[in-house]
């Protein structure tokens, strides 16, 4: 069902918080030196500047490209991320099923299916000897991580600054990118879309790639140079890709990779973000605010996530 975004959060903070005067912008008449808070995801350039009194950002998504790329956003309001148990277990089963879709063949054995062939292979090489490679080994990047690395694939991450997480070999900087990529038959993209990680996904990392490796992009479609990808396909270097974010969204008709047979694609529902915990957690955040405690996941302006 096609979703209604204000209505989706109208519901529970009516039923969470029948006091709180929540205009919707675009729908209700509001004054703007009346709003403390903003609730958004992607707001229309220049709205929140216009509120002189806003004391505090909320994103109801994990990332924060949507608020970050509008140039008059008032950088002096913190600006908060959602993170919740809940968002990252829906982006690691995305990304945990997409990888053992490759893993196992899966979209072989559906074409078998539709022209009923019995085609019995072996997967194209055990799993432990099987490397994935997750680029941002941050909230969602550690969960899928610790996933995959328990169903016994290589994991490693890659991220700006050195991790320690059991079991997942850390790479950290540009400097040690390459030898990730290297080293990644499934790489798997979960980084922030700032100015340094955009089109990180791009014609030279993909030739960084084993021959025959599959892409996963769960984080944002300016992280993927689309004509590189299916560039990179259709030459047999890489063997596919899982794609649930695009340059443009929704992805327009007219797009190749909505019919490319070695690409799957979704309308941007890896990890949707619950109302009902978004909302509470916004009237929790809101609460310490007013007492003055220091709110967590708050948006480092110099590093953009
Ligand atoms: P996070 O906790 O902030 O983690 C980001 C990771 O990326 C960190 O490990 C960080 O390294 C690393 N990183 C950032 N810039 C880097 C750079 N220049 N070089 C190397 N590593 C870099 O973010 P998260 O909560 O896991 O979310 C990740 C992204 O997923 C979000 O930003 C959003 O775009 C996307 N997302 C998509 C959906 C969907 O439905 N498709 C849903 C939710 C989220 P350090 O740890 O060293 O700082």
């Amino acid at each position: 069902m096609p979703l209604n975004y204000a209505g989706l959060w109208t519901v529970p903070l009516a039923k969470l918080a029948p006091d709180l005067k929540a205009p919707v912008h675009g729908r209700d008449k509001y004054a703007p030196e009346d709003i403390d808070y903003a609730l958004s995801f992607r707001p229309e350039p220049g709205l929140l500047k216009s509120l002189p009194n806003l004391k505090v950002v909320f994103s109801l998504g994990a990332g924060v490209d949507g608020f970050l790329t509008d140039p008059t956003y008032p950088r002096n309001v913190p600006l908060v991320r959602f993170v919740d148990h809940g968002l990252s277990r829906e982006m690691t089963q995305y990304v945990v099923m997409h990888a053992l879709m490759f893993h196992r063949q899966q979209r072989y054995f559906d074409h078998a299916q539709t022209e009923r062939k019995w085609r019995q292979t072996f997967p194209p090489r055990p799993t432990e000897d099987t490397r994935i490679g997750i680029l941002g080994l941050g909230e969602i990047g550690t969960m899928a991580g610790a996933y995959l690395r328990d169903l016994d694939f290589q994991v490693a991450g890659w991220s700006r600054t050195r991790k320690n997480v059991a079991g997942i070999e850390s790479f950290a900087g540009t400097g040690e990118l390459h030898a990730f990529l290297a080293r990644s038959d499934i790489l798997v993209c979960l980084l922030p879309l700032t100015p340094d990680t955009r089109n990180i996904l791009n014609r030279e990392t993909f030739a960084a790639l084993p021959k025959g490796a599959f892409v996963i992009n769960a984080a944002r479609g300016g992280h993927l140079v689309e004509d590189d990808l299916i560039a990179a396909i259709d030459s047999g270097h890489l063997a596919g890709a899982a794609l649930d974010v695009f340059q443009t969204e929704p992805l327009p008709e007219s797009s190749p990779l909505w019919a490319h047979p070695k690409i799957a694609v979704t309308p941007h529902v890896a990890g949707m973000s619950d109302p009902w915990a978004a909302t509470r957690w916004v009237l929790d955040a809101m609460a310490r605010h007013a007492r003055g405690e220091k709110l967590a996941n708050i948006v480092d302006m110099a590093l953009g996530y």
